[in-house]
C-alpha cells in the first residue's frame, strides 16, 4: 500500500484531506454550483456525489445513474477539482471509469459484504485509481480491513479508509453510532493508510457535524468527506445532514487542525512534567495489579477445597458497588470505573480458571 505520506489522498504537514459535496447528483447546474464553490475555499480537492444511491427503501430517489457521471465529472475539472463517486458492482465500476471519474468509494452497505467487495475488486485489476473504503454497516474491524486487502490484492495502491459510524438501536442523538474506538484500533493496525471521517453520515443532523468533524481533527484524522448542498431543505437524499453550500467556506476555516508532536521541535516542559507523572502513577497501578492479581491462585485454591464456584454474583455486585462509590469522592464516573473493574474481574476469573486447571493453585498455596 503507497503511504500516506505519498498518495493522492495526502496533504502538506498541518492541513488535512478535504472532500465534500452533495449526497445525490441531482443536476448539472447543482454539480457546477457546489464545484464552483468548492474550489473557491482553496481547501477542497475533491467533490463527491452519489449516482446510484443504495435506499433502505423502494421507491425513494434512487439517483440518477449513468448519465449523472458526466455532470460530475464535468463540473469537477472545470473548477480543478479531483471527482468521486460510491461505486456498488462492477457495472458501475467500468461506468465510472469511462466517464473520467477520478476516486471511487465503496459504501458501508458494500463493504459489509465480501461477494460485493470481491467483485468490485475484480473489476479493478490493474487499473490504477485511488479507492477510499467506508467502513461496514455493522462494527466489524474484520469486513473493513478485508475490503481494503481485497483491493490491494488486485494492485490497488492509493486507498483510504472512511469511517461514517456503525448502526446501532442506541446511536443516541447521531444516526450512526461513531465507536471511535473501533476507528482508532484500524489506525493502529494500518498506521499508514489515511483515515478520513465522514461526519454527515455520522451525525444524520446538521447540528451535529460540525462537532463530530473537530473531534475527528482532535483525534488526528488525515482527513474529511463531507456531504454540502446549495440547499439541502430540497436535497433529494439525506436532507437533514447535508451543510449549506453558502456556509461551508466559512464552516471548515472553523475547524481547528491539531499538530502532529512528532514535527514540534520540544514539547512544552508543562507537557513533559505532566508525562512523567503520567507514567509514575502508572508504573504504580501495574505494580497494585500484580499485587492483586498475586492474591488469586490462593483464592482459587480455596474456593476449590470448599467446592465453591469460582464467580460469586453477589461478592461481584458489592465490588462494583463499592467501587463505584470510592470513585465518587476522586470524580470517577461510574461508567469509567465499570469497564476498568470488568475487565479486571473478567481476568482475574480467567487466572483462576487456569490456576484450577493446572494445579497451580496448590503449589503457590503450599509456598505460603
Ligand atoms: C453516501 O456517502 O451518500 C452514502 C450512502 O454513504 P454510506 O455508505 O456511508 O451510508
Ligand atoms: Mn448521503
Amino acid at each position: 500500500m503507497v503511504s500516506k505520506h505519498s498518495s493522492f489522498f495526502s496533504t502538506p504537514e498541518g492541513s488535512v484531506f478535504i472532500g465534500a459535496g452533495p449526497c445525490s447528483a441531482e443536476s448539472p447546474e447543482q454539480l457546477e454550483q457546489t464545484a464552483a464553490a468548492l474550489a473557491s475555499t482553496g481547501m477542497v480537492k475533491l467533490m463527491r456525489a452519489g449516482i446510484w444511491k443504495p435506499r433502505t427503501r423502494p421507491g425513494s430517489f434512487e439517483g440518477y445513474g449513468s448519465e449523472a457521471l458526466q455532470w460530475l465529472a464535468n463540473a469537477g475539472h472545470k473548477h480543478g477539482l479531483a471527482t468521486a463517486t460510491e461505486v456498488a458492482n462492477a457495472e458501475h465500476v467500468e461506468e465510472a471509469l469511462k466517464a473520467g471519474i477520478d476516486v471511487l468509494w465503496l459504501g458501508a452497505r458494500t463493504t459489509v459484504n465480501p461477494f460485493y467487495v470481491q467483485e468490485i475488486a475484480e473489476a479493478l485489476s490493474g487499473v490504477d485509481i485511488p479507492v477510499m473504503v467506508k467502513n461496514p454497516m455493522h462494527p466489524e474491524l474484520g469486513l473493513w480491513i478485508g475490503a481494503l486487502e481485497r483491493l490491494e490484492h488486485v494492485g490497488i495502491k492509493e486507498l483510504a479508509a472512511v469511517h461514517r459510524g456503525f448502526f446501532s438501536t442506541s446511536a443516541g442523538a447521531l444516526r450512526n453510532d461513531p465507536k471511535w474506538e473501533l476507528a482508532v484500533s484500524l489506525r493502529e493496525r494500518l498506521p499508514d493508510l489515511p483515515l478520513f471521517c465522514d461526519p454527515s453520515h455520522i451525525s444524520g443532523k446538521r447540528s451535529w457535524v460540525a462537532e463530530v468533524a473537530q473531534t475527528a481533527l482532535d483525534l488526528r484524522y488525515d482527513g474529511l468527506l463531507i456531504e454540502v448542498h446549495p440547499s439541502p431543505e430540497t436535497a433529494l437524499s439525506d436532507s437533514a445532514q447535508q451543510w449549506p453550500l453558502a456556509d461551508f467556506d466559512r464552516f471548515i476555516r472553523s475547524l481547528e487542525v491539531r499538530t502532529d508532536e512528532s514535527t514540534m521541535d520540544a514539547l512544552p516542559i508543562e507537557l513533559q512534567d505532566i508525562r512523567s507523572e503520567i507514567d509514575r502513577l502508572d508504573r504504580e497501578i501495574v505494580e497494585l495489579l500484580g499485587r492483586r492479581f498475586s492474591l488469586l491462585a490462593p483464592i482459587a485454591s480455596i474456593k476449590k477445597e470448599e467446592g465453591l464456584a469460582l464467580f460469586q454474583i453477589e461478592r461481584w455486585l458489592e465490588i462494583l458497588k463499592t467501587r463505584k462509590d470510592w470513585g465518587r469522592d476522586v470524580q470517577l464516573s461510574g461508567e469509567v470505573l465499570q469497564e476498568i473493574f470488568e475487565a479486571i474481574h473478567k481476568h482475574g476469573l480467567l487466572r483462576q480458571v487456569e490456576n484450577w486447571r493446572t494445579g497451580n493453585e496448590r503449589a503457590i498455596r503450599s509456598k505460603d
